[in-house]
């Protein structure tokens, strides 16, 4: 371990802070460490695990596939890129799909959309896009001057024109921005994650869609970590009601290998011609096999149960000394901690339950699959760490 950390700041971009912990295996919901320590899973690697470590039907996917045919480029039809889109479709009501390899180009990709469907249909010059502050929506430079937050806009500029931020659930400040500029579309997340679990209201999320919509202003919607499940419906604006016209998703879709995907609605299925985008690697076929077997499985049953596990942690943590509240849907859940949350995360891996963290918040975005035993375990080491 010592060796290997030496090396990985000698070889290692220095863009990552890690905890003291080197991970060797996994199984489910449990992962273990060099000296053989386990831990409880309540992070997924950041929502991507959608069943954990070393899940056999995900891993039956992607060896089947990896057996057949790897990869191809998209100069040539394959059958699992398809299959998956056509799942998607099916479950969603989206008419078309756009494979990419991550969060932040799956929202590259839903930009392109919308200025060039606002070009199309207005000429230049109509392509603000409004997100929100406190926003997250990538690392590209596009993708930061999207994000509505300071912290990641330091350094780095200049950053791609045409954003804007609105408050998040302010009405009035929505419709003034879309009033006072040539707007092509809205960007949000219902759920702020890495902007600290935080919730969007209902009666905000209806109404900033039809004040974009009674204006031919897109609606997309960054699913990247809401989707695929993890708020107990596949994705998460199935649960507000709302049509939107492009949903992004990437982290969960793929159960831990990288895979992004754009969705487009009858309003922007045929917006991007031939030539227009495109990824060498995207809808790799070994990727979307694992995908499939991932969105084929995320059924009612599934949902009903991470509904069940959502009302399990927040009853566990009710009335617990130091938690200050919890937020969230399913199981994406924020709790605020009296103590700083990083300091309340250190503490539970070394009780051997490893959290995230999101703003000011410990945030759990564990495996769909997780057994309500492990999420006791955990719930109460996150307690004991709280009450400190
Ligand atoms: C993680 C995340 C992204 C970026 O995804 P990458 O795969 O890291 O590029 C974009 N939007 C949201 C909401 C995210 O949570």
């Amino acid at each position: 371990m010592a060796d290997l950390k030496k090396k990985d700041r000698k070889y290692i971009a220095n863009t990552y802070t890690r905890f003291d912990l080197e991970l060797v295996k996994g199984n489910g919901s449990e992962l273990s460490d060099e000296s053989g320590h386990q831990y409880i899973d309540m992070g997924a690697g950041i929502a991507v695990n959608t069943f954990g470590t070393n899940d056999e039907p995900w891993k039956r996917a992607v060896t089947e596939q990896m057996d057949m045919l790897g990869h191809t480029s998209n100069l040539y039809y394959t059958a699992p890129q398809v299959k998956l889109a056509q799942l998607l479709c099916k479950k969603t009501g989206m008419k078309k799909v756009f494979f990419c390899n991550s969060g932040a180009e799956a929202n590259e990709c839903a930009i392109k959309t919308a200025r060039k469907y606002s070009s199309d249909k207005y000429g230049a010059g109509r392509h603000t896009i409004v997100t929100l502050c406190n926003s997250f929506h990538g690392r590209t430079i596009t993708t930061l001057s999207a994000t509505g937050q300071d912290v990641f806009h330091k350094d780095f500029g200049p950053f791609t024109d045409g954003f804007i931020y609105a408050k998040p659930d302010d009405c009035n400040d929505m419709k003034d921005l879309l009033d006072g500029n040539r707007c092509a579309a809205i960007m949000i997340e219902l759920i702020q994650g890495e902007g600290g679990v935080y919730v969007l209201e209902r009666n905000y999320v209806d109404k900033v869609v039809n004040l974009a919509h009674e204006r031919d202003i897109l609606v997309i919607i960054d699913e990247v970590q809401t989707g695929n499940g993890r708020t107990g419906e596949l994705y998460c604006y199935q649960r507000y009601g709302i049509l939107p016209d492009i949903v992004t998703t990437a982290k969960g879709l793929g159960g831990g290998l990288p895979i992004g995907a754009v969705m487009f609605n009858e309003r922007t299925e045929n917006v991007l011609g031939y030539g227009s985008h495109g990824s060498t690697f995207g809808g790799n076929p070994i990727i979307c096999a694992g995908a499939y077997s991932v969105i084929k499985r995320i059924d009612r049953k599934l949902m009903n149960n991470v509904l069940v596990k959502e009302k399990l942690i927040r009853d566990l943590l009710k009335d617990s000394q130091g938690v200050i509240g919890v937020t969230g849907m399913g199981l994406m859940l924020g709790v605020e901690t009296v103590r700083p949350a990083k300091d309340v995360v250190k503490d539970c891996i070394k009780n051997g339950v490893l959290f995230l963290t999101a703003k000011n918040k410990v945030r759990m975005l564990p495996p769909l699959n997780i057994s309500s035993e492990s999420i006791r375990k955990a719930i109460c080491v996150l307690k004991e760490a709280a009450a400190k």
